[in-house]
């Protein structure tokens, strides 16, 4: 049977293997070890950000070694997963078909979607658990016409215990991750590396050979006739300019900016993660406690039971590259206009639940959508395969996206996972 590689299992990588083992003989190889939700009691850190001890979001890593932060020199922070279930893990289980630009390029996943709504729980029937807040911002929203709508969950959340800490990994198995579709596959037979780095993709004369990694302290080749990268939009990219091959300076990473206020007793640190979104046409407006602003930024002084927070996610310019680990990712004009747009969304918004325009502060900018270095164009929409890469190398994950959906990707890089999948079938299979 032909040796297929997957690298990473996070929402592209775990799909491939689940769709591919059986028809293959596939082994993912994850940079990371099992996943464990972020232990610390909150409650506690609390206390502790009083003596000052916070002061850089990287502190983050020493207590949460599945999370990983960059900095970038525009002091944007970025966040990825490095476990198994990728980022996935650290999701708000936001479960969302955000495929127009995929559409635009003649490319049709009706059929990949079904099969994912056939596999995985969704609901969007959680509004018996918002918190009195939620539900008057959501009220507001309407009366300004601005159109909210409950965000479709992936998980079963009848068991929800709304503990908020969903973006740090849910304790009690409501939200469903990627890791499920990686069970899968290795029920199947698939076969799993933990704690393996893969530096590079081992080309000759033009065909993939397998890759080079790092497992613990030993450079070991792990050979393959099909390697797919699914090793996420930050990670990619790398391994593809490690093989000499070279992406584009397109990255995204939807930033968000968090709009807050003191709200007594509002508890959203204590209620699922972005209930409901605004969807406006280059951003979404989303209830949001976000932890990073919370336990960072000076500004946030209120204790988090009574700290209310609007987010809002942009779609950014593609203009980022990753290189050599570094991540280069700038706002431009434009996304700087979008952005301020939303906050005076929120600002009036607040104002109509009675906060006062000036008691209203603002988050630091974060991000953790990274893609589109190597866009599928019109050309590739059948192949989903770059001509720049060998005819066996294929990349299944946020890579691939055209442009940034300023919306949540799982979903999406899901279905283009399966569409990868079902090519490489038709081409490589038996
Ligand atoms: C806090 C937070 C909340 C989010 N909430 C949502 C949400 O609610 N809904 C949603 O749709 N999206 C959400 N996202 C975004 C979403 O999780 C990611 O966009 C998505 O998981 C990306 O999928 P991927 O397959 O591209 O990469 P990932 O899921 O990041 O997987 C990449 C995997 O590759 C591994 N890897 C990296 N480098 C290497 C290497 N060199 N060798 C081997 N393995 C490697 C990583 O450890 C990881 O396991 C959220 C993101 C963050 C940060
Ligand atoms: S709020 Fe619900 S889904 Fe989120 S982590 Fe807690 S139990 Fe899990």
């Amino acid at each position: 049977m032909k040796r297929v590689i997957v690298v990473g299992s996070g929402a592209g990588g775990a799909t491939v293997a689940k769709e591919l083992q059986g028809k293959f003989q596939v082994t993912v190889l994850e940079a990371g070890r099992d996943f464990k939700p972020f232990s610390f009691s909150l409650s506690i850190l609390e206390q502790l950000k009083k003596t000052g001890l916070f002061f850089d979001e990287r502190e983050i890593q020493l207590l949460f070694s599945s999370m990983k932060i960059n900095i970038t020199d525009d002091r944007m922070v970025m966040v990825k997963g490095i476990s198994l279930g990728g980022t996935t893990t650290l999701s708000a289980g936001n479960a969302l078909r955000k495929d127009r630009g995929l559409k635009e390029l003649g490319i049709n996943l009706d059929d990949e979607f079904q099969d994912l709504y056939n596999e995985i729980p969704v609901t969007n029937d959680h509004q018996n658990k918002w918190r009195h807040a939620t539900k008057r911002l959501f009220e507001i929203c309407k009366e300004m016409n601005l159109e909210p709508e409950p965000i479709p969950k992936f998980g079963n959340y009848e068991n929800c215990t709304n503990c908020g800490r969903c973006v740090l990994g849910c304790r009690y198995g409501v939200k469903w991750d990627s890791r499920q579709f990686l069970k899968i596959a290795q029920d199947r037979g698939a076969r799993l590396v933990t704690g393996c780095k893969v530096l590079k993709v081992v080309i000759e004369k033009g065909s993939v050979k397998g890759v080079q990694a790092h497992k613990g302290l030993k450079s070991v080749f792990y050979p393959a006739d099909i390697v797919i990268l699914a090793a996420g939009g930050f990670s990619t990219p790398i391994i593809l300019q490690n093989s000499g091959i070279e992406c584009e300076s397109r990255l995204f990473v939807d930033p968000i900016l968090c709009v807050a206020a003191e709200q007594i007793g509002s508890y959203q640190n204590r209620e699922l993660s972005m209930p409901f979104a605004v969807q406006k046409e280059h951003y979404i407006l989303s209830p949001y406690f976000d932890y990073l602003s919370f336990f960072f930024n000076k500004s946030w002084c209120y204790p988090a039971s009574d700290t209310l927070a609007l987010m809002i996610k942009l779609a950014d310019s593609c203009n980022g590259s990753v290189y050599n680990s570094n991540i280069r990712k700038i706002l431009t004009k434009r996304d700087k206009e979008r952005l301020q747009e939303g906050v005076e969304i929120c600002k009036e918004i607040m104002s109509r639940l009675g906060i006062k325009k000036d008691n209203i502060f603002l988050g630091t900018i974060n991000a953790g959508h990274p893609g589109g270095m190597l866009p599928l164009t019109r050309l590739e929409a059948e192949t989903f395969h770059n001509p720049i890469l060998p005819k066996n190398l294929y990349v299944s994950d946020a890579t691939l996206f055209p442009e940034s959906l300023g919306n949540p990707p799982i979903l999406t890089i899901m279905a283009m996972a399966k569409r990868v999948s079902k090519i490489i079938i038709e081409q490589f299979g038996q």
